[in-house]
């Protein structure tokens, strides 16, 4: 089955890499793949299982290549995404079989340094390696994404100038990215700065490359800056079940976009998602059997589905 076969809208599951990286709790390999295969079976299509980055920086994902890998043989149709750093890491990323592999640049340079420990130029010089890398991986070689993080605004540095992260979408298009998505990291968004920045880089990159937005709850606006981004063309979105890692510096407030509210949502638009509601509420107990320590968030599974609500088949 093709990725896009019967879907409008495509949802990312990020859940098992952004949801998971930011809690402290290990969760084990088994209880990951249980969970995943539980999102599979409700029908969501792509997952980003983890990072490629070395254990000691995130030991939540050091089982990453060991996920990616059983991933790819027991569920062949899911489109298994994974974040690299570094070429080091899509070198690895590309030896586990990665449908796609995300490359994190971030439009405030001060996050860069702290995050990745690299200036904006030797990110790219990264993106131009890993380009030259998967140059040489065949036809099967997984897609390419450059994500500008901070893109709406940084915890360090504040307003980030839409001008520079315009900038470094076109730097990440012109040095090999296939594509590029724009995340709100720190949650700063608002509807008319996504659609506002939506354009921005549209118009820069082409339609067609400005593909994904990674959003996050943190002010509460998650859903309403899906919906500006819905409205701009936008077509992937990225959502963690339950909100999981919710935001230390906001408190009840969920990470990111919560996947049960988004599919709710667009659902009951009647735009298509391939995904059954009643069976992703089924994962979400399975995940929160499996950390029974984290606050789970979202509307849709404490209100339930509205009397009479029938998905699209
Ligand atoms: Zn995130």
């Amino acid at each position: 089955m093709n990725l896009w076969d019967g879907v409008d809208v495509l949802v990312s599951e990020v859940g098992p890499r952004d949801g998971l990286q930011s809690i402290t709790p290990i969760m084990p390999t088994e209880a990951k793949l249980r969970w995943i295969g539980a999102l599979v079976e409700a029908g969501v299509r792509e997952v980003e299982a983890g990072s490629f980055v070395p254990a000691h920086v995130v030991p939540q994902l050091a089982d990453t290549a060991e996920v990616v890998r059983t991933l790819k043989r027991c569920h062949p149709g899911l489109h298994v995404a994974a974040l690299v750093p570094n070429a080091r890491g899509a070198r690895a990323a590309l030896e586990a079989g990665a449908d796609k592999i995300t490359l994190p640049l971030s439009a405030s340079e001060t996050h860069s340094l702290r995050n990745l420990r690299r200036t904006h130029a030797q990110v790219l010089d990264e993106v131009r390696a890993i380009a030259e890398l998967l140059s040489r991986a065949g036809p099967n070689r997984p897609v390419f994404e450059g994500a500008v993080s901070t893109a709406f605004g940084c915890t360090l540095e504040g307003p980030v100038p839409e001008a520079r992260v315009v900038a470094l979408a076109e730097r990440l298009v012109a040095l090999g990215c296939d594509e590029v998505s724009l995340s709100d990291t720190t949650g700063y968004a608002n509807p008319a700065q996504v659609r506002r920045l939506v354009k921005a880089v549209q118009a820069a990159v082409g339609p067609e490359r400005m593909t994904g937005l990674h959003l996050h709850n943190t002010r509460g606006l998650g859903l309403a800056n899906v919906l500006a981004g819905l409205e701009e063309g936008v077509r992937t979105f990225d959502a963690s079940q339950g909100g999981l890692g919710g935001c230390p510096f906001a408190p009840g407030a969920s990470g990111n976009v919560v996947t049960e509210d988004l599919v709710f949502m667009l659902e009951a638009m009647g735009l298509k998602t391939g995904i059954d509601l009643d069976r992703l509420l089924a994962a979400r107990r399975i995940l929160a059997e499996a950390l029974p320590t984290e606050p789970l968030y979202g509307f849709l599974a404490e209100a339930g589905l509205p009397l009479g609500f029938r998905q699209a088949a």
